[in-house]
């Protein structure tokens, strides 16, 4: 018997809720609570008429601790999986707290009025999650997620020393919207908008945002320009393996996108700060959130692939040189035949689930707050090949 409150109904949300119906064997009861009492209700019909599992659903503003607590004290669940905005993690990390519950997420915490983020707001829970009792689980989904697993399988199998780290990230799907972001759009545009940041000889170095590109070969997707991002694994990869010399993200962007953005951000639209509209305060940017199609919406006519893997050189097992890259490719239409969205936020729910898995059995369980890369990679790997996201490695 487990029981598992997951919070956001968003793309994310929709799938880490198929992909838990679906192993009835470890999530036994699902409640699912989001802002929009409608949008719990429209999957969890869904869910009904695909497996015929009923699912409790909650309205729930997650912003408030005390809202969550009074919902974990009724439904008293093992674990709290947080797929709503990295803006409630910490509110959603006091309610755990509060009522002795296991805690996940897939993004690190982000306060609304600065596009910041890092991890030093939710690593300073960790000594109350010990005393506690409790285990958090950060960042399981893509990337975070299974990108940090990829890298500790690599050092238990593969190197004897990582040097040179490089995740890569393409999306070379079509869903024929003119401008659209394939998670929310606030966090997505606040994420690409900041300067990029990436490690090196033991500091980090800043560029202009999209300042650094290169042609990337993909398997199953071929040539394409990525661009030099900061994204938030390489803080705690380099943390926890301090051998890294280097550490750079790389995702793909087409050009009809980076256009879009370029105006946008020209005419600035994708200010955080409020402005005064005939006497309303506007964000701008929560503003264009409003306009774009949500994510989870995207997913009907969305053709094409994504890969993500992580490139590493180093030293292998014998003090050899050697290059390894461990990747997964995923399909956009198969992921909405399944479970009806598109395959970025299949590739971060079935982790989502994946992690509560790991945490539900027990497999993944040490009391405090933990990065992905803490845990052992092995029995991830193989649900990873059970569940939906298949991987592959080659040296190169
Ligand atoms: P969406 O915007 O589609 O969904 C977010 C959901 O959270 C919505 O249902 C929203 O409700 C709900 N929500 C927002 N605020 C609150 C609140 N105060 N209380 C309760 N519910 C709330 O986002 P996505 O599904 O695209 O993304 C979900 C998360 O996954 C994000 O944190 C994102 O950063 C992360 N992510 C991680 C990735 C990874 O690989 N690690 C990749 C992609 C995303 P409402 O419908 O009312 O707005």
């Amino acid at each position: 018997m487990s029981r598992v409150l997951i919070i956001g109904a968003g793309g994310v949300g929709q799938v880490v809720v198929h992909k838990c119906a679906q192993v009835q064997s470890v999530f036994t009861d699902i409640l699912l609570a989001s802002r929009t009492k409608s949008k719990v209700d429209r999957i969890a019909k869904d869910i009904e008429s695909r497996y015929g599992r009923k699912i409790s659903t909650a309205q729930l503003d997650a912003d408030k601790p005390a809202n969550t607590v009074k919902l974990i004290k009724k439904f008293k669940p093992d674990l709290v999986v947080n797929v709503a905005l990295p803006y409630q993690d910490l509110a959603i990390m006091d309610a755990c707290l509060e009522t002795k519950t296991n805690y996940m997420d897939t993004a690190n915490y982000e306060p609304k009025d600065v596009a910041k983020f890092e991890y030093r707001w939710q690593w300073a829970y960790k000594e109350r999650f010990e005393k506690a009792g409790i285990t958090a689980l950060l960042g399981s989904g893509f990337d975070p997620g299974v990108t940090n697993v990829f890298t500790a399988w690599m050092k238990k199998h593969i190197f004897s020393k990582m040097q040179y780290l490089d995740i890569v990230d393409a999306n070379a799907g079509s869903h024929g919207v003119a401008f659209a972001t394939n998670f929310n759009p606030e966090i997505n545009i606040r994420e690409i908008t900041q300067r990029g940041r990436y490690f090196e000889k033991g500091e980090w170095k800043e560029i202009d945002p999209m300042s650094v590109h290169k042609a990337v070969n993909y398997p199953e997707v071929g040539d394409k320009e990525s661009y030099l991002l900061f994204h938030e694994e390489l803080e705690s990869l380099v943390k926890n393996f301090p051998e890294i010399e280097r550490a750079r993200f790389w995702m793909t962007f087409g050009q009809e996108y980076l256009t879009h953005l370029r105006v946008l951000q020209n005419v600035g639209m994708t200010r955080i700060d409020a402005v005064n509209y005939k006497g309303t305060k506007v964000v701008p940017l929560e503003f264009l959130k409003a306009l774009l199609p949500e994510p989870a919406s995207l997913g009907t006519n969305y053709t094409g692939k994504t890969c993500i893997g992580v490139q590493i050189e180093g030293l292998d097992k014998n003090g050899q040189p050697k290059k390894h890259f461990v990747y997964n490719v995923c399909d956009h239409a198969e992921s909405f035949k399944e479970t009806g969205t598109q395959a970025v936020a299949y590739t971060t729910g079935v982790p989502a689930m994946i992690g509560a898995m790991m945490m539900i059995t027990g497999q993944w369980e040490k009391p405090g707050v933990w990065n992905m890369e803490d845990f052992d990679p092995d029995p991830f790997m193989e649900q990873l090949n059970k569940h939906g996201l298949p991987w592959k490695e080659t040296s190169f």
